[in-house]
C-alpha cells in the first residue's frame, strides 16, 4: 500500500449516498440462496463475483439489473434484512472507517420479492442501525427511496410510509430512470414531504440532458442531489451557479458514474470543477458490493485521477456533515470524529 492509500484508509469518512440493496456481500447472496432454495448461476462465491460485481463499463442495462436482482432476492426473510443491514454497517465502519453513514433503501424494490412487511422490515433496519451506533463512534440514519419506475402509486405510498415513520427516517430520495419519469411528475410527493418536514434528495443529472437538473431543483426543491454530473454540461455555468445559490449538496459517486458511462472516464468526472465553482459536494460509493467499490477507492481515485487535493477531500467531508439529514447532535458528533469545523 502506498503512503497515500494508507493515509486515505485511516482517514475518518462520511457517506451520504449508499443503497442498502447495493451492500449485500457475495457470500451473503450465496448463503441466502442456499437457505431459501433460490437459484444462482453458481454457488461458488468466487465464481459468482464475476456475474454479481460490475467491474468495467459497458454492461447493458439488463445485465446491471440482473445484479440487483441477485441482491434483491437475498432479502428473503426478516433475519436476512437484519444480517444484510448489520454487514453494511460493519463494512462501512471497519473497512472504510466511516463515521457518518446515511443508508438508503427502496422498500418497494427491496421487500417486493418475498412480500415482507414494510413496517416490520423497517423497524429491524432501524434498530440494527441504532444498536450499531450505540456500540461504536459512527452516527447513522436511514433514508427511504421511491423508485421512479415503480410509478406514482408506489411513490405516494413510500412517501406516506416515510411520513408515518418520521421518527426513524431522516430523509427521502427519488431514484432511478429520470429520463422516462421526470421530476416534474413528483411535485405532489415533494409537497407532502416538505409539509411533514422530511428533507429530500433526488437522483438527478446522472443521465440525459442537464436541463433535468434544473427541473429537479425548480419543481422539487431538494436539499441535495444524487450524482448531478450532467450539471457540468451547461457550458454557461448557470446551472452550477443555481446549485451553489440554493446551497444544494451534490452527492457525487465517481466510480459509479464511470461504470454506468455517465462520465466517459474517471478523469472526466466534474467533481473538481464543482468544488472550484464553490458547490457543496460529498463523495459516495453508491452500491459498494455490486459496483466493486468503497470510499477508500473513491478517495484514491479523486486524489490520484480527478485532481482533488487532500484539502478538497476534507472540504467534501465538511460538506457531508453540513448537508447531512441527521439530527444536529449527531452531526456535531460526526464533525468531531471527522475533524471538521
Ligand atoms: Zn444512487
Amino acid at each position: 500500500m502506498t503512503d497515500l492509500q494508507e493515509k486515505i484508509k485511516v482517514m475518518p469518512k462520511a457517506e451520504l449516498h449508499r443503497h442498502l440493496e447495493g451492500c449485500v456481500r457475495v457470500g451473503t447472496v450465496v448463503d441466502m440462496a442456499r437457505r431459501h432454495g433460490l437459484k444462482l448461476p453458481t454457488f461458488d462465491p468466487a465464481g459468482l463475483e464475476d456475474v454479481y460485481k460490475l467491474r468495467a463499463p459497458g454492461a447493458s442495462l439488463l445485465e446491471v439489473l440482473g445484479r440487483f436482482e441477485l441482491a434483491q432476492a437475498s432479502f428473503a426473510s426478516y433475519e436476512a434484512v437484519e444480517r444484510i443491514t448489520y454487514e453494511a454497517l460493519e463494512d462501512a465502519y471497519n473497512k472504510e472507517n466511516i463515521r457518518l453513514l446515511e443508508l438508503r433503501y427502496s422498500p418497494d424494490f427491496m421487500l417486493k420479492e418475498k412480500r415482507l412487511d414494510w413496517q416490520k422490515a423497517h423497524d429491524i433496519i432501524n434498530s440494527t442501525a441504532e444498536k450499531f451506533e450505540k456500540a461504536s463512534n459512527m452516527v447513522c440514519g436511514v433514508i427511504l427511496i421511491a423508485s421512479r419506475s415503480y410509478g406514482m402509486g408506489s411513490a405516494l405510498k413510500t412517501a406516506a410510509f416515510a411520513v408515518s415513520n418520521k421518527k426513524t427516517v431522516i430523509g427521502f430520495d427519488l431514484a432511478d430512470n429520470e429520463a422516462d419519469y421526470p421530476s416534474s411528475l413528483y411535485t405532489e410527493v415533494a409537497r407532502g414531504l416538505a409539509a411533514a418536514g422530511l428533507p429530500l434528495t433526488v437522483h438527478s443529472g446522472e443521465e440525459g440532458h442537464y436541463s433535468r437538473v434544473r427541473e429537479t431543483i425548480e419543481e422539487l426543491r431538494p436539499r441535495r442531489i444524487g450524482h448531478g454530473v450532467k450539471a457540468a454540461d451547461d457550458a454557461s455555468g448557470a446551472l452550477m451557479e443555481l446549485i451553489k445559490e440554493r446551497g444544494i449538496t451534490v452527492e457525487t459517486n465517481p466510480w459509479s458514474n464511470y461504470l454506468t458511462r455517465a462520465v466517459p472516464s474517471v478523469e472526466a468526472h466534474p467533481l473538481k470543477r464543482f468544488i472550484n465553482a464553490g458547490l457543496r459536494c460529498s463523495i459516495g460509493a453508491d452500491d459498494p458490493e455490486i459496483l466493486d467499490t468503497h470510499l477508500n477507492k473513491e478517495y484514491a481515485l479523486a486524489v490520484g485521477r480527478m485532481g482533488l487535493s487532500l484539502e478538497d477531500i476534507q472540504y467534501t467531508l465538511k460538506c457531508a456533515v453540513e448537508g447531512s439529514f441527521l439530527t444536529p447532535d449527531k452531526k456535531q458528533q460526526a464533525a468531531k470524529e471527522l475533524g471538521v469545523k
